[in-house]
């Protein structure tokens, strides 16, 4: 089986009536991109880049950044490189940059972070920027959840632009700009996000655990951790929806993306772009070169309207026959 799916490295991905699908890699530091390359993946839909600032003592700087996004870049010659912005915070702290609070998942996390630290998200800012004139680096900020906070966040890439041109360091002007959607609130004011961004990717991990209210970091719960819940599939379907009508691209960026039970089910929704451990991509490139895109839509429709737990796995079932 394993030389089977092998085989299908070099294959397009491509739905049976020839939709064609983008499979992207997770990575969470440079090492990984030999995994992503070795899976077919053609881009890097997540760079964590907050796994450069932990497991260390001090805080790397604006060139050891550069150096780490750029090989990133360089490596992936050409391919889409999307490079997210510090996550830090809830289920990754770093001790001196973020507080305990009581409330961790809720707290000074991700892009809040970044914007009550501006030197610390003007360096990471800078360093991407750099990185941008060795491949097709694209920035993709976590966690937004407000028009206030996406305004102040493009200031500030702004501002790190004209700072770059005043030191007379090269960067791609047009580098492409994204948000996640991982928030409830940020799904459901989707189109708002989908119109003033170039990208969106939706973080099912985050938001699982903010809609079902269950701390994904809490065993405890975790019986209670379901992508499958009606609730969860409407707030994707309606992000999926929102950059169709804005026409910007929309990927799947959690775990659900690399989930081969779920690949069909995405599709249906409308999904072309996911993101994933580079382990899952080609069990997840079968499913989508088995799949109709029109007769996943047909089936997903019908997830989607019907709200009985029971009936949902004999969907599911008949879905992925
Ligand atoms: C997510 O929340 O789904 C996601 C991709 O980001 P992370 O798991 O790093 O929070
Ligand atoms: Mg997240």
């Amino acid at each position: 089986e394993h030389q089977k799916l092998k085989r299908l490295k070099g294959n397009r991905a491509a739905t049976l009536d020839g939709v064609v699908v983008e499979l992207h890699g997770n990575i969470e530091l440079p090492q990984d991109v030999a995994a992503v390359q070795e899976s077919g993946a053609t881009g890097i839909g997540l760079f964590r880049s907050e796994f450069l600032f932990m497991n260390r003592a001090d805080l790397p700087g604006e060139d050891e950044q550069f150096e780490a996004y750029r090989e990133v870049a360089e490596a992936m010659n050409g391919m889409p490189v999307t490079i997210r912005t510090l996550d830090l915070g809830a289920d990754k702290p770093l001790a001196g940059l973020t507080a305990h609070t009581l409330n961790p998942a809720l707290g000074l996390r991700a892009i809040r972070l970044c914007l009550a630290e501006p030197k610390l998200f003007r360096t990471q800012l800078r360093a991407i920027l750099r990185a941008s004139h060795f491949g097709q680096v694209r920035i993709l900020i976590p966690m937004l959840s407000s028009l206030p906070e996406l305004r102040q966040t493009q200031y500030a890439i702004e501002a790190a632009k004209a700072s770059l041109v005043a030191d007379g360091i090269a960067f791609d002007p047009a580098v492409k700009v994204g948000g996640m959607i991982e928030i409830p609130a940020a799904a459901l004011a989707a189109q708002s996000f989908a119109e003033r961004m170039d990208f969106l990717s939706i973080g099912t991990n985050d938001l699982i655990q903010y809609t079902l209210a269950i701390d994904r970091a809490d065993d405890s719960v975790s019986h209670l951790y379901d992508p499958l819940h009606p609730a969860v599939l409407q707030l994707i379907a309606m992000t999926i929806r929102a950059g169709e009508k804005a026409g910007k691209p929309v990927s799947v960026c959690g775990e659900m993306a690399g989930d081969p039970l779920l690949t069909r089910l995405l599709l249906g929704l409308g999904l072309r772009s996911y993101s994933m451990h580079p382990a899952s991509l080609l069990s997840v490139k079968q499913r989508v070169l088995k799949s109709n895109s029109v007769e996943a839509a047909a089936q997903a429709g019908k997830i989607m309207r019907g709200h009985e737990p029971d009936k949902l796995q004999t969907l599911l079932a008949r879905l992925n026959a």
